[in-house]
């Protein structure tokens, strides 16, 4: 599933094309992909005026309202620039008033469109952008020492820190030398200011590696990022730690594959 670096990747191709731009409208070719049966209705003739990231989702800002698109698994955008024929797995299809068509192609079939009436009120749950000035060091600390979970289970839920998932979570984790089952109410604040650092470093290596490629992420036809030649433990299960040589582990955290280093990363628990 993309994170935040794929996602912003992904914005930063399309804004482009979109902005600026009046829909004409759009249309679904799998029902279940739009969460709101009137969300063609509301969107037609209306211009785009922003697209920008919050969190794992795209949002596009309309003179009224807006389109919150969420990828999932494998839901991609392609251009009818760069198709000379209509791409398989099609879900649904912008048309623009210039011509162009976006294609929103997803194989598994799991990408939603929403529609957002209220802004505040859809993202309400949705913590921090890491990359943002309010995100700072003092708010981050005090929200996980509040809490009393596994560590990596309350970076990737959304609720403090929003766009990180499971591939980025575990690299900042073994960046930050903390062990990804450590109870975060238990974790020093020394190791904390290294994680806040490591997130940020990760996402910020993540955007200008132009994102992971793996299980067929594409942020624009035949695009691929960069960012899997940074791995140090995501998918390297038996390999050496590039640290210090102890092979590297794989354990289920909150279902989620996760990889570590036994001794680099310390068990911080009550
Ligand atoms: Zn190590």
């Amino acid at each position: 599933m993309p994170e935040l670096p794929e996602i912003q990747t992904i914005v930063d191709s399309i804004r482009p094309l979109l902005v600026g731009k009046r829909i004409d409208h759009i249309l679904f070719l799998l029902k279940e992909t739009s969460m709101h049966g009137r969300l063609s209705h509301f969107a037609r003739h209306q211009k785009i005026i922003d697209v920008y990231r919050r969190g794992k989702y795209i949002v596009m800002q309309l003179e009224r309202g807006h389109i919150g698109i969420h990828l999932r698994m494998t839901g991609k955008f392609i251009s009818s620039y760069n198709a000379i024929t209509e791409p398989t797995h099609i879900r649904a299809r912008i048309h623009l008033e210039d011509g162009c068509i976006l294609y929103f192609q997803d194989r598994r079939k799991f990408g939603k469109f929403y529609w957002i009436p209220d802004r505040e009120k859809f993202f309400e749950n949705i913590g921090f952008e890491p990359l943002s000035d309010e995100f700072t060091k003092e708010k981050f600390i005090s929200k996980i020492r509040s809490k009393s979970r596994q560590i990596k289970s309350l970076l990737i839920d959304q609720s403090i820190v929003s766009g990180l998932g499971n591939i980025y979570v575990d690299e900042a984790l073994f960046r930050a030398k903390i062990h990804p089952s450590s109870q975060s109410s238990s974790v020093p604040e020394k190791q904390l200011n290294l994680l806040f650092k490591s997130i940020r470093q990760v996402l910020k290596e993540g955007i200008a590696l132009k994102g992971l490629t793996i299980k067929g992420y594409e942020y624009g036809p035949g695009d691929s990022g960069y960012f899997q030649s940074r791995l140090q433990v995501y998918s390297k299960k038996g390999e050496d730690c590039l640290e210090c040589s102890t092979k590297i582990e794989k354990i289920k955290v909150y279902n989620k594959n996760t990889h570590f280093c036994p001794k680099c990363q310390i068990l911080f628990t009550n």
